[in-house]
């Protein structure tokens, strides 16, 4: 078999709710993947942050071994001996109280509203079932009902109605719109601290330390969506970090699974994780030993390889060097860390044809919202790696 016939499979088969590009992966070491045909690339989307220890991390992958020849699901039924060590290593990193964890981003994403709603009514005192929740516009929180009921994009949503009620959308980056949309019923804000998916979007300088107190100030919960900024991507351990914020609840995902199996949790304080109790909310798969003992080892590697360190230095580098390119087709370059946009001109056809230029020098980039490349390396790549990268890269930004 042969790229064209993997492709060709897939589209008989698979439900087309992907338009990926055609390329077969077969296997990955560290930023480098290799498809069917034995051809090498630099994967620069990191299965959107999933991967930043790189692909197939030997410390991840022997962790998960070990611990799959052990024991791999027990049920919350009984209790398991990777959990508890998992609750206190992202504690202790991360400062908060509790871990409540799950699986998916989106199932986070979920947990961390219901704990919300229970806050507003049995802390706040919300009347039952009018809580409300503000978010931006431009969000990406995953792809539930619950959860597309306050997406802004319409082809998320479109066809898949009736949606939830309890969410208001304001413009992202004005810390004024989230406070002229709060009302006594208001429970929380959420939002990403960098909008990955709606094109690598930062906001102004002081919005989150703006919302984090606005929120104070308001009995307003803070819930930080840091599933794909968070765990060094940007280069901190946490997006909010760049402002000194110390959100209510963050969620986390994506990266918390090293890549190999999926793991995300809400954590967050004792007033707001502290009330749930028991059958209220659950998962069969969720805080699995072997999940744990994956993200155990996942959170090991980025600390230990001083990964959030070298997302800072070489995220600067590379966009200090992306914006000295000369193109006729850039607008600009906007990021943070290792999670970088490069928004193109309307005129410029696209971001699409681009990626699939790249693709030919050997550089998996995926266009986000039309007209954004995205780049965004495991957290792994050195900067002889990233100079390769930037002379391909800048060959693809000259062309017509
Ligand atoms: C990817 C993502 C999610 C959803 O995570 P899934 O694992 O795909 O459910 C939610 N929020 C943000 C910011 C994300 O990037």
């Amino acid at each position: 078999m042969n790229t064209r016939d993997y492709i060709a499979l897939e589209e008989q088969y698979g439900a087309h709710n992907y338009h990926p590009l055609d390329v077969v992966i077969e296997r990955g070491e560290g930023v480098w993947v290799y498809d069917v045909d034995g051809k090498k690339y630099l994967d620069c989307l990191s299965a959107y942050s999933a991967v930043n220890q790189g692909h197939v991390h030997p410390r991840i992958l022997a962790a998960a071994q070990e611990q799959m020849a052990r024991l791999t699901l027990t049920s919350r039924a009984f209790r398991n001996n990777q959990l508890p060590l998992f609750y206190k290593e992202l504690i202790e990193l991360t400062g908060y109280d509790r871990v409540l964890p799950m699986n998916s981003g989106v199932e986070a994403v979920e947990t961390a509203i219901k704990l919300a709603r229970k806050w507003a009514y049995r802390v706040k005192g919300v009347p039952r079932h009018l809580a409300e929740i503000i978010v931006a516009e431009g969000n990406f929180h995953g792809r539930t009902i619950a959860v597309i009921s306050f997406t802004s994009e319409k082809l998320y949503k479109e066809d898949f109605g009736p949606f939830t009620p309890g969410f208001k959308v304001v413009p992202y980056g004005d810390a004024r719109a989230i406070k002229a949309a709060i009302t006594p019923n208001t429970a929380a804000v959420m939002i990403e601290p960098v909008q990955g998916e709606a094109g690598v979007i930062v906001p102004p300088e002081g919005y989150l330390s703006q919302v984090a107190e606005i929120c104070k100030e308001n009995q307003v919960l803070f819930l930080a969506d840091e599933i794909q900024s968070g765990l060094g991507r940007t280069g901190k351990l946490l997006a909010c970090d760049h402002e000194g914020v110390r959100p209510d609840l963050v969620i986390l995902g994506k990266a918390l699974s090293g890549g190999f199996y999926p793991v995300s949790a809400v954590v967050g304080t004792e007033e707001v994780v502290g009330l749930i109790t028991p059958g209220e909310h659950g998962s069969t798969f969720g805080g699995n030993p072997l999940g744990a003992a994956i993200a155990r080892a996942a959170l090991k590697v980025l600390v230990d390889e001083g990964l959030i360190e070298n997302a800072a230095k070489l995220g600067s580098y590379f966009m200090e060097r992306l914006a000295a390119i000369p193109s006729p087709h850039v607008e600009k370059i906007r990021g943070r860390g290792l999670l970088i946009g490069v928004v193109l001109k309307q005129e410029a056809g696209g971001a699409r044809r681009f990626c699939e230029a790249l693709q030919a020098e050997g550089i998996l980039a995926k266009e986000t919202h039309e007209n954004v490349i995205r780049f965004a390396p495991p957290l792994v790549i050195d900067q002889a790696t990233v100079d390769w990268a930037l002379e391909r890269i800048e060959k693809v930004l000259s062309m017509d």
